[in-house]
C-alpha cells in the first residue's frame, strides 16, 4: 500500500456525473469532496467578496480567473480534513490551474491519480437541461429519469430541489464551448503525466462507480 497524501481529480465535462461519483467516492473512502463549483456557488450565496466578483463570470457560463479560485482551493487544501486525501471535482480547470495545483503538491509531497469521466455532447445537453440540484446538500437529480424530481424534494435532506440559473440552453451551450477548449487540454496533460485513467459515463451510476472504485484500489494496494 502506497503512503502519502492522495488526490483525486474528477475530470470530465459539466454533466458527466462527476459531482455524483465524488459525492460517492468521498463516502467510500471518508475523503473530503471539495467542488469549486459549490464552494463559489455558497459564496455567491453569501453575498462575500469572493461570490461578487465571480457572479457575473458564472453566469454567462465563463470560468472564473484562475487567481481567485487557485486561493480559494490553497485555503481549502490547508484544512484538516484533507490531510490523508480528497477529491477535487471542477478543479483544475485550466492548464494554469493545473500547474499552479502541481507545484503545490511538489512542496507537500501530494501524489495525484486524475480520472476523466468521459460522455458526448448529445447526452450531456440532455442530462444537464433535465437537472434538478439540492441547495442545501448539492445532491443532484435527473427528472428525465425521476419525473417527481422536477419541481421536488431532495430526498437526502428534504430540501426543494432547484434549477441551476446555468443549467439553461443558452449557459450550457457556453460551458461546454468552454470545456472543449479550456479545459479539455487538460486530459493530454494528465495523460503525459501518466496520472489520467478514462471511464466510459454513459452508463449507470453504480457501474461507473465500479469502475472507478477498481481504478482507485488498481493505483493505491
Ligand atoms: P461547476 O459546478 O463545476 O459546473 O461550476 C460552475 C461554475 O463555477 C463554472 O461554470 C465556472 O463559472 C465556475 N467554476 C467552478 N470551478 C472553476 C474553476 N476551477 N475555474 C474557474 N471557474 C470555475
Amino acid at each position: 500500500m502506497e503512503t502519502g497524501r492522495l488526490a483525486i481529480i474528477m475530470l470530465g465535462p459539466p454533466g458527466a456525473g462527476k459531482g455524483t461519483q465524488a459525492r460517492m467516492i468521498s463516502e467510500a473512502l471518508k475523503f473530503p469532496h471539495i467542488s469549486t463549483g459549490d464552494m463559489l456557488r455558497e459564496s455567491l450565496r453569501n453575498g462575500t467578496k469572493l461570490g461578487k466578483k465571480a457572479k457575473a463570470f458564472m453566469e454567462s457560463g465563463a470560468l472564473v480567473p484562475d487567481d481567485l479560485v487557485d486561493a480559494m482551493v490553497v485555503d481549502r487544501l490547508a484544512r484538516e480534513d484533507c490531510s490523508r486525501g480528497f477529491i477535487l471535482d471542477g478543479y483544475p480547470r485550466t492548464i494554469s490551474q493545473a500547474r499552479f495545483l502541481e507545484s503545490l503538491f511538489e512542496k507537500n509531497g501530494t501524489r495525484t491519480l486524475s480520472i476523466g469521466v468521459e460522455v458526448g455532447d448529445n447526452i450531456l445537453i440532455r442530462r444537464l437541461s433535465s437537472r434538478w440540484t439540492c441547495p442545501t446538500c448539492g445532491k443532484m437529480f435527473n427528472a428525465a429519469l425521476e419525473p417527481g424530481k422536477a419541481g421536488g424534494q431532495c430526498d437526502e435532506c428534504g430540501t426543494a430541489l432547484v434549477q441551476r440559473k446555468d443549467d439553461t440552453a443558452e449557459v450550457i451551450a457556453e460551458r461546454l464551448q468552454v470545456y472543449h477548449t479550456i479545459t479539455q487540454p487538460l486530459v493530454r496533460h494528465y495523460q503525459e503525466q501518466g496520472s489520467y485513467i478514462a471511464v466510459n459515463g454513459d452508463r449507470p451510476l453504480e457501474e461507473v462507480f465500479g469502475s472507478i472504485v477498481g481504478i482507485i484500489r488498481g493505483r493505491t494496494d
